[in-house]
């Protein structure tokens, strides 16, 4: 199992490893292994490509106009090493109010603009985003914790988004619908939001779930607000400013893509709130996301909701093996297990589970941990230490249920700099299959695999778990493929057949079912979301007839007409 073959099915184009000079001294420092202050500078030389200081604190909020912030600064760690990459000065509620109040000043402008010329300037900051994507991916490696490969794979996500966009720009069609009543026109008309579009995002993507919200809901043309993860605020500090440069330089508002960096309390808590704010697309937990579901249905706001997952893989007695494991690999143990799709629950058909659990236990032994910006390593660091507690609670309870450790099961202890990071081994468990481990989401490399004794057994296994998002059936069988993905099949909103549970293309809508939200973003037609739909219905005759041919106040000849 190579590296390429593992990470390429995610950077749908292939992954060059001629990184940057950046990149390459990032490369050579790690050899050098100093921890001194100079290594140290060298190591995140990419930052200054991005405009970042390892020195001065980033103000985190800017409302397109200025960069400020009030509230506590806060130290952005690599989960590799332990170390400070950088310090964001927080927003504070207060802050956060002065960059609504920027948002609402353009707000009819940029409604106005024609969607192809908001489509221009997504087109341009995707062409930005391209120059910066070594430097981009670096980063959210580093700040994130997953490797080097996946980041600047994220980057390109990024960049395909605003591809998507850019076309969409030009096909925002609503429907030409036929009418009952003579001389009259019936049509949908998709107008920008009356509000302004919240974005709130988790850890684990820190660019492509804005980029899959923003760049749709630019060319839709709203203004928008980011409140990204508090531990990935350097990525979104870096992604605005690209975006700002951008804006500037075409002399386009600012202020239609502002970025307040704070606490969920503060500053997530103020947002969901905010009346102003008529659509809330937040992706994280699924006990955040209850709580910002309720409140924004108490306001009768718009929430999409982008939520846990807790995705399970059936492989059939009649699956290609090979395609099978090494899509469980990369499903389970990509990103360290900590992408909402990543494979957690594997339900393998007892005519083959010798034989999988096998090549799967040999395919875990080849996967390399370390640090995620080093080319070889196929597994990087957990995000933070609550973690790595969450990864031995989650064992010792599995084993409490009957599991038994087949790979793995223990903390990784790194070496040198690597000391002070969150690592954890890819771990797969055998489970009974009652076992209540098996219903709750753990974002860590832990796989349950689970023996079933039929297709059926599978899908209901799968199906029977609160979230929604991901799964996958491996089978050869055409029959077994239209089971699974029709009524009777998974209930999930991403269905795959022979590819496994992570890496969507940005091209169909992307969420979930469920404890998952029910929520689309990314293509399809997601965009509709992000837009107000109106039913117009034109009359352009001399008549009002009613429709469902209702007479009111008449005698049914047009004599005696109620407006008359
Ligand atoms: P989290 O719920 O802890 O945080 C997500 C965001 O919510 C952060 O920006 C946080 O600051 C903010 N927040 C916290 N409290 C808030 C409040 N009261 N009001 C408003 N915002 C608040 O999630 P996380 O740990 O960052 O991310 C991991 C979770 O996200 C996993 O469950 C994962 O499955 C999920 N996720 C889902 C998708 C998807 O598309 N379905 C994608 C990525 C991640």
């Amino acid at each position: 199992m190579s590296i390429a073959a593992a990470v390429t099915p995610h950077c749908r184009r292939p992954f060059l490893f001629t990184a940057t000079r950046a990149i390459t001294r990032i490369t050579n420092s790690r050899t050098m292994s100093s921890s001194t202050t100079t290594s140290q500078m060298e190591r995140y030389a990419f930052l200054a490509e991005l405009g970042i200081s390892q020195t001065i604190p980033q103000k985190g909020v800017c409302d397109g106009h200025t960069w400020y912030g009030s509230g506590p600064q806060h130290q952005q760690i690599n989960p590799a090493t332990g170390e400070v990459i950088g310090t964001v000065q927080f927003g504070t509620s207060k802050d956060y109010h002065k960059a609504v109040s920027a948002m609402l000043a353009i707000k009819d402008k940029w409604a106005l603009t024609p969607a192809p010329i908001r489509g221009e300037v997504v087109r341009q900051i995707g062409q930005r985003l391209r120059e910066k994507q070594q430097a981009l991916g670096a980063l959210v490696s580093a700040e994130m914790g997953k490797i080097l490969a996946e980041g600047v794979g994220e980057v390109q996500e990024a960049i395909d988004i605003c591809d998507f966009a850019v076309g969409l720009s030009r096909s925002l069609n609503g429907s030409v619908i036929p009418s009952e009543r003579p001389g009259h026109f019936m049509m949908e008309r998709y107008n920008p939001l009356h509000g302004c579009v919240g974005i709130v995002s988790a850890f684990n993507f820190p660019c492509a779930v804005y980029f899959w919200n923003v760049a749709i809901s630019l060319i839709c043309g709203n203004v928008n607000l980011w409140k990204p993860a508090e531990t990935t605020s350097l990525v979104a500090v870096a992604l605005v400013k690209v975006i700002q440069d951008v804006l500037k330089e075409g002399g386009h508002d600012p202020a239609i893509a502002t970025l307040v960096c704070g606490t969920g309390k503060e500053v997530g808590e103020v947002l969901v709130q905010d009346q102003r704010i008529e659509l809330v697309s937040f992706t994280g937990s699924t006990a955040v996301g209850r709580h910002v579901n309720q409140v924004v249905a108490g306001r009768f706001g718009k929430a999409l909701l982008e939520l846990g997952g807790n995705n399970g893989m059936i492989i059939d007695k009649d699956a290609d093996l090979d395609l099978a494991v090494r899509a469980t690999l990369f499903g389970a143990v990509g990103t360290a297990g900590q992408r909402c799709t990543s494979l957690r629950r594997l339900f393998v058909h007892e005519a083959v589970y010798e034989e999988v659990v096998g090549r799967v236990g040999r395919a875990y032994a080849s996967v390399k941990i370390g640090d995620p910006l080093d080319r070889g390593t196929l597994c990087g660091p957990v995000h933070t230490a609550a973690a790595v507690e969450k990864f031995l609670s989650t064992v010792a309870e599995a084993k409490k249920e009957g599991g038994r450790v087949l790979v793995g099961g223990k903390v990784w202890e790194g070496k040198g700099l690597l000391k002070g990071g969150n690592f954890v081994e890819p771990t797969v468990i055998e489970m009974p299959a009652s076992a209540s481990v098996l219903e709750e989401e753990a974002f860590i490399p832990v796989m349950y695999v689970v023996k079933i004794a039929s297709l059926e057994e599978g899908i209901r296994m799968n199906n029977e778990v609160k979230q929604g998002l991901s799964s996958a059936l491996f089978t050869s069988s055409p029959s077994s493929v239209f089971e699974w993905t029709g009524p009777g099949g998974s209930d999930c909103g991403i269905v795959n057949v022979n590819i496994g549970t992570s890496g969507a293309e940005i091209g169909g809508a992307f969420g979930g079912n469920k404890e998952t939200g029910w929520g689309r973003e990314s293509g399809s037609d997601a965009w509709k979301q992000y837009m107000r739909r109106s039913t117009c219905t034109i009359n352009h005759s001399k008549e009002l007839p009613l429709a469902q041919g209702i007479e009111f106040g008449g005698n049914g000849t047009g004599e005696g007409k109620i407006m008359d």
